[in-house]
């Protein structure tokens, strides 16, 4: 059985019904990507996704993936090309074209006007493109091309080291978070995140508009990798954003930093998504290749929770083939798993401790991997108890029950979850009831078999698990 989490970006490739059903019987998540779409179009996508899953059967979260301070080119009628060595020039969408030059391209950004200087360097298109500004005058930003390339509308826009103060959340993204809560969303995930409170300033956002939503930080900005720890606690997971990481601060530095963010955020305990280019080359071709291949093994093998696609399930040749092929090749590396330093070898984070929860679950994570238990099974209100043991579990695989759809959607991100919705009855012994007979039949156990859980008593009230149990059927 693969544990690994599979994350699919939503797109054009996906939109027909026959395509997202099959999608959807393999994905485990999908992102909405903000930066490419205005809320009323979103609409119908996000019916069909979940009209869609309801179908399968299964219950996959969604995440709408905010845009956040990222500069891009300016919507254009067609694609431009940006010959090496030409001269060229970026202009305001509301002012006036200017003329006697190779190529020009909107940019809707104020302050990349302001400050733009003779000599910069800007990199365009996630760094596929590279141009030095040669002249800033009369509303115009006007540069030579390095290295060439087609620019298309909407791209990237990145100049390197110039650090101007941003907001965190656009007037883009409050219109966006407005939407996100109002169809329900299951998380948030937050681009160019710097420091912590970052995080905490679109979690009071999210509550002031009246949402709940748990918040994945994506880390993508250089200043992120120092304030790692505090962005860790603020935010309920976090994803290695290799795209603009790579842009950043060079593609050579990109897997030591993917395996440090994976190894702090378990070391945290919170979920981790790797994600972009892990089976870039299928956006055009049928097959990954080897090295892509290995990527993801090895994301894997690093430990994180889940895997991510971006264009290749969005706007792919082989939006299908690529979910296929990810999920085979993380299947298998999930059949031979990596030697990992012991789970248990870490301290906890500070605020684990003394905590009657935590002790419950690594002591139920430990004696399920002394029984060779069938799998754990976690009762949990909020998906508190399931975000730890799946953790802890090591190679038992977790059952998360709760009252809660959302919830129980949520818990779809974690690696080697299952969740399950659980009957609301007011004794334990009557929820087994219920439930033994449908998990006895569902995950074809023998007798002889033991399942280890953990539950709270009262049930169902937020952070009382206090017990573990032993069942032997
Ligand atoms: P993006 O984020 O696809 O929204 O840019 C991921 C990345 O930068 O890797
Ligand atoms: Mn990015």
């Amino acid at each position: 059985m693969r544990k690994t989490k599979l994350v699919i970006t939503m797109g054009p490739a996906l939109m027909s019904e026959d395509n997202l059903r099959e999608a959807l019987k393999i994905a485990d998540a999908v992102r909405l990507n903000a930066s490419h779409s205005i809320p009323a179009e979103r609409n119908p996508v996000l019916e069909l996704i979940r009209h869609t899953a309801e179908e399968v059967g299964r219950k996959i979260p969604v995440f709408l993936d905010l845009q956040g301070p990222k500069w891009r080119v300016g919507i254009m009628d067609a694609p431009v090309m940006l010959e090496a060595g030409s001269l060229g020039a970026f202009y305001r969408p509301e002012g006036k074209v200017p003329a006697n030059v190779a190529w020009v391209a909107p940019l809707p950004h104020p302050e990349l006007f302001s400050g733009a200087k003779a000599g910069q360097v800007w990199s365009l298109d996630d760094g596929a493109i590279e141009i030095e500004i040669s002249e800033v005058s009369s509303g115009s930003v006007f540069a030579k091309v390095h290295v060439g390339g087609l620019l298309k509308p909407r791209k990237g826009v990145h100049p390197i080291g110039l650090d101007v103060a941003m907001d965190p959340l656009t007037p883009k993204d409050l219109e966006d978070i407005r939407w996100g809560i109002e169809q329900n969303v299951d998380f948030f995930a937050q681009s160019f995140v710097r420091r912590g409170s970052d995080v905490q300033a679109l979690a009071a956002t999210i509550r002031a508009y009246g949402g709940s939503q748990p918040i994945i930080a994506k880390i993508e900005h250089p200043t992120a990798l120092k304030y790692l720890d505090e962005i860790l606690e603020a935010s309920w997971a976090v994803m290695v954003a290799r795209g603009d990481l790579g842009v950043e601060l060079g593609v050579e530095h990109v897997p030591a930093i993917q395996k440090q963010i994976i190894h702090c955020a378990r070391k945290s305990m919170k979920p981790v998504i790797t994600a972009t280019q892990m089976l870039e080359s299928m956006i055009e071709s049928a097959n990954p290749t080897r090295a892509e291949a290995s990527d993801v093994a090895n994301a894997i093998w690093d430990g994180t929770d889940a895997v991510m696609l971006s264009a290749e399930s969005a706007v792919g040749k082989h939006a299908l083939g690529a979910i296929q092929w990810l999920s085979k090749i993380a299947e298998d590396a999930d059949a031979h798993p990596q030697p990992q330093p012991h789970r248990f070898e870490e301290p906890l984070p500070e605020d684990f401790n003394g905590r009657t929860d935590v002790s419950v679950a690594t002591a139920a994570c430990l004696a399920a991997e002394e029984l060779k238990a069938k799998f754990l099974l976690v009762f949990t209100e909020t998906g508190g108890s399931a975000r730890m043991v799946s953790r802890m579990a090591g190679d038992v695989p977790v059952l998360s029950a709760t009252l809660d759809e959302v919830t129980a959607r949520r818990m779809g991100l974690l690696r080697g979850v299952r969740s399950l919705i659980a009957p609301r009855t007011e004794h334990l012994s009557e929820m087994l009831a219920i439930m033994v007979p449908r998990l006895k039949a569902d995950l074809g156990l023998q007798s002889g078999d033991r399942i280890v859980m953990t539950v709270g008593h009262p049930l169902w009230a937020t952070g009382t698990t206090n017990t573990m149990r032993v069942v032997t059927f």
